[in-house]
This record gives C-alpha cells, sequence and structure tokens, in this order.
C-alpha cells in the first residue's frame, strides 16, 4: 500500500510499505478514505522524538472502512462494513485508567512503555503514528491501518454525515473541547486562547459552545486570527501588540477568566531545537527553551482563574511561572485528550449544527501529495490551516 512515512528530519516520502494485518485477536484493518495532518505531527517532523524511525507511517487522525476483524471482535460492537472514526489513543477499555475514562493514559496499550519511563521518568500510552515512544504503531497517513482494541475505540458513523464533517472526532475536536471543558465555564467568562491553529479553533467554539461571553484569539498569523474573527472571536496578533496589555485592556484590568494554551512546544525552534533533540538521543532529560504562550497564559490569568493546556509538552519546562500559579490561586489542568470521552456527545453536537468542523479545512490533497501538504501546513504558506489528505 501507500503510505506518507518519515524520511529523516523536516522529510516526509510517500512510499510504498508492506499492508497491515492482524496480529492481534482484538484488531481490526481499516481501508481508510481520509485523513489529516496535525500539529502533533510537526513534533515528529523535524526531530523533535527521537524515537521515530526512517519508513515509520505518520498519522494518527483518519477515518474508513473496517475491512477486516479478528475474532475477538463482537460483531455486535463491530463488523466489516462499518464505516468508523479512530481515536489518536489507543486504549484497551479494562484498565483503570480507561475505566476511569482517562483513555490516553491506557495502562495496557504501549507494549514500549519503558522508552518513555526511561526517558521522562513515566510511562506513555499507544498512540498512532506517534514513533517507538508510543508503541510503535503504524500511522493512518496510509491506505490501511491496524487498529487494535478495535471494539473500543472505533465510533461508527450510521448517518449520511461527510468525511469532512467528522474526521476531526479522532483528535482535535476533542481536544478542542476537553481544553474548553477543563475550564469549568460561567456565563460571564472570558475565554483566551493561545494558539489559532486547527486546535486552538476548535477550543474557541467550544469555549462558545460550553457558554463563555467572549472568546480572544492570540496567534500571529493574520490569516488564523482572520479565521477565528470570521467564526466570531475577538483576535490578538501578539507580533502586533502587548498580549498581557491587550488582555487587562479587554476584560476591564483583572485579566481573562479562562486561558488555553493551544500552541504546545513550537516545531520550528532552529538550532535550540535540534540540541534539545541531541540531549534527548542521549536519553538526558530535556530542558527546552522559552514556552512562551504557556507562561504568558499563567501570568495574564485572573486570580482564581484556570489554565488549561492543550498544547503538547514533553520533558521538563524551564522557567514555570510558580509564583504566579500559587500567589492567584490559579488551577492548571491539562492532558493528552481522551478522546474515546467525547466523541458519542461530540458528534451529537455536529449532527444538530451546534459546531462545524469543516470551517477549518483549506487544503484537501491525494495522500501522494502528502510532503506537500507537510510543506503548507508547517510553514504557514497558501494560509493553510488544515490538511486532509485522500487516499
Ligand atoms: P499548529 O502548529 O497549526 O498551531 C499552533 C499555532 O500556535 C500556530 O498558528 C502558531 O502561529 C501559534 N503560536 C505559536 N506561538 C504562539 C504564542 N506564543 N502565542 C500564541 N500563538 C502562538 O498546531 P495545531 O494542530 O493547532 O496543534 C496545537 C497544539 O496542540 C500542538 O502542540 C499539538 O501537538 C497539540 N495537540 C494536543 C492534543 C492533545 O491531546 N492534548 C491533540 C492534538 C494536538
Ligand atoms: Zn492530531
Ligand atoms: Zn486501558
Amino acid at each position: 500500500m501507500r503510505a506518507n512515512t518519515w524520511a529523516g528530519r523536516n522529510k516526509v516520502k510517500v512510499r510504498d510499505v508492506p499492508d497491515p494485518t492482524i496480529l492481534n485477536k482484538r484488531d481490526a484493518i481499516v481501508r481508510i478514505t481520509s485523513t489529516a495532518i496535525c500539529g502533533s505531527d510537526l513534533h515528529l517532523v523535524d526531530g523533535y522524538v527521537p524515537t521515530m524511525q526512517d519508513g515509520d507511517v505518520m498519522g494518527h487522525e483518519f477515518m474508513g472502512e473496517v475491512v477486516e476483524v479478528g475474532p475477538g471482535i463482537d460483531p455486535d460492537r463491530l463488523r466489516i462494513g462499518d464505516r468508523v472514526v479512530v481515536p489518536f489513543p489507543i486504549a484497551c477499555g479494562a484498565c483503570a485508567a480507561c475505566a476511569a475514562e482517562l483513555y490516553s493514559c491506557c495502562e495496557n496499550s504501549n507494549p514500549n512503555a519503558g522508552i518513555a519511563e526511561k526517558m521522562f521518568g513515566h510511562p506513555v500510552a499507544g498512540i498512532f503514528g506517534y514513533s517507538h515512544l508510543t508503541g510503535g504503531f503504524a500511522g493512518g497517513q496510509a491506505q490501511y491501518a491496524r487498529v487494535p482494541f478495535a471494539d473500543v475505540g472505533p465510533l461508527k458513523i450510521e448517518s449520511d454525515l461527510t468525511d469532512e464533517q467528522v474526521l476531526f472526532l479522532s483528535d482535535i475536536l476533542p481536544t478542542g473541547y476537553m481544553g474548553a471543558e477543563m475550564c469549568d465555564i460561567q456565563s460571564s467568562d472570558v475565554v483566551a486562547v493561545w494558539g489559532a491553529g486547527p486546535v486552538g479553533q476548535f477550543a474557541m467554539d467550544s469555549a462558545r459552545v460550553l457558554g463563555a461571553a467572549k472568546v480572544i484569539a492570540i496567534d500571529k498569523e493574520p490569516y488564523r486570527l482572520q479565521m477565528a474573527e470570521r467564526a466570531g472571536h475577538t483576535p490578538v496578533n501578539f507580533e502586533e501588540v502587548d498580549v498581557r496589555s491587550r488582555l487587562l485592556e479587554l476584560t476591564g484590568g483583572r485579566g481573562p477568566d479562562k486561558c488555553i494554551d493551544a500552541v504546545g512546544l513550537e516545531a520550528t525552534h532552529g538550532s535550540a531545537h535540534i540540541a534539545a533533540y541531541d540531549r534527548l538521543k542521549q536519553a538526558v532529560r530535556l530542558e527546552t527553551e522559552r514556552p512562551h504562550a504557556l507562561r504568558q497564559a499563567i501570568l495574564s490569568c485572573r486570580s482564581g482563574g484556570v489554565v488549561s493546556v492543550i498544547g503538547v509538552y514533553g520533558g521538563l519546562l524551564d522557567k514555570f511561572p510558580a509564583g504566579a500559579w500559587m500567589n492567584r490561586s490559579l488551577t492548571l489542568r491539562t492532558g493528552q485528550c481522551h478522546v474515546q470521552r467525547y466523541m458519542k456527545p461530540l458528534l451529537q453536537r455536529i449532527e444538530r449544527a451546534e459546531l462545524d468542523p469543516t470551517r477549518i479545512i483549506t487544503h484537501t490533497l491525494p495522500l501522494d501529495e502528502a510532503e506537500r501538504g507537510f510543506e503548507l501546513f508547517k510553514n504557514k504558506q497558501d494560509d493553510c490551516e488544515k490538511v486532509v489528505l485522500k487516499p
């Protein structure tokens, strides 16, 4: 089959790879009809995650048709011909974490959990297309994928919604929603979102759906800020104004009630980034350079407010404003998204037209043009917000 693969630092390449096969009795094989490029893929492409290997199949946002199921799958749960969206965290459905709906912390889904333990001092769960650190599972930027625990995660789509309407239930819509949900939004709340990428846009829409009085979008890309503004949010360009002063102006001098970091580690940090990569490669703990979106969110938040972090971080962080966190009684909440928890309720919100996930799609390309898709998305060319690939 054709698949988009990692081909060394800052390079992806579509090539022929072996078709996946059923390995365990609860596996399914999905023929992929739509898949997407995510900001999290950028953390891999630049070599930031040192456990990527040449030829690894990328991608964790995908959907399609079930073409094969293992003998352990109950046909009432899933059968050949079902149309499914696959959540990015792999989860067994039976461990203590899964029982608590903390699916992205599943204790059974990463056969390589020891790698993260050694690198970071804590385990991580299995994720599609996210290197050997998260289990070495081939990803979904491909014609087919093997889906482990297929009786737990995949969401059946039984209505006639288009792929474009439901694809993002695999990751970024639940992630943005979880970012807003963690804020316990009240009707008087001003919610500020750092990052107007796909995840940030969905955090903004979710904050609105959950009742926020005002939603502020912070970024530097004018076209991304305009996209947020068209959806009814208030743009702030951090290259043009001092963010903290502008936020104080917009909130009667107190700061936003709730702050969401939808940036995480930036994928293009140049040489400092590469130095971090080299340190990681030697399994030395990471002390990365300034994650300023998070610092700014903590320093801007009003006393007693919530800072919700959905941007991805790894390893150790320097210059964490512990003083502001403590003295202003802030609550910090975070997590890889527990996608399975949100898929059904968000599908209903899409069906009721409360959320329109298609609004962020700017490019649809054949899988064979994945390389161009990555260039456009990473370099923010041609006003690229979200790329959908069609295998
Ligand atoms: P993206 O790279 O397209 O968007 C990030 C945006 O942040 C860009 O528009 C960039 O200009 C902006 N930005 C950079 N520095 C900033 C700053 N200091 N202040 C404000 N904005 C800034 O990525 P995306 O697909 O939207 O993903 C965003 C983050 O969410 C990534 O870190 C990704 O890994 C993470 N993510 C997390 C989960 C989860 O489960 N928690 C799931 C998916 C993605
Ligand atoms: Zn993603
Ligand atoms: Zn589990």
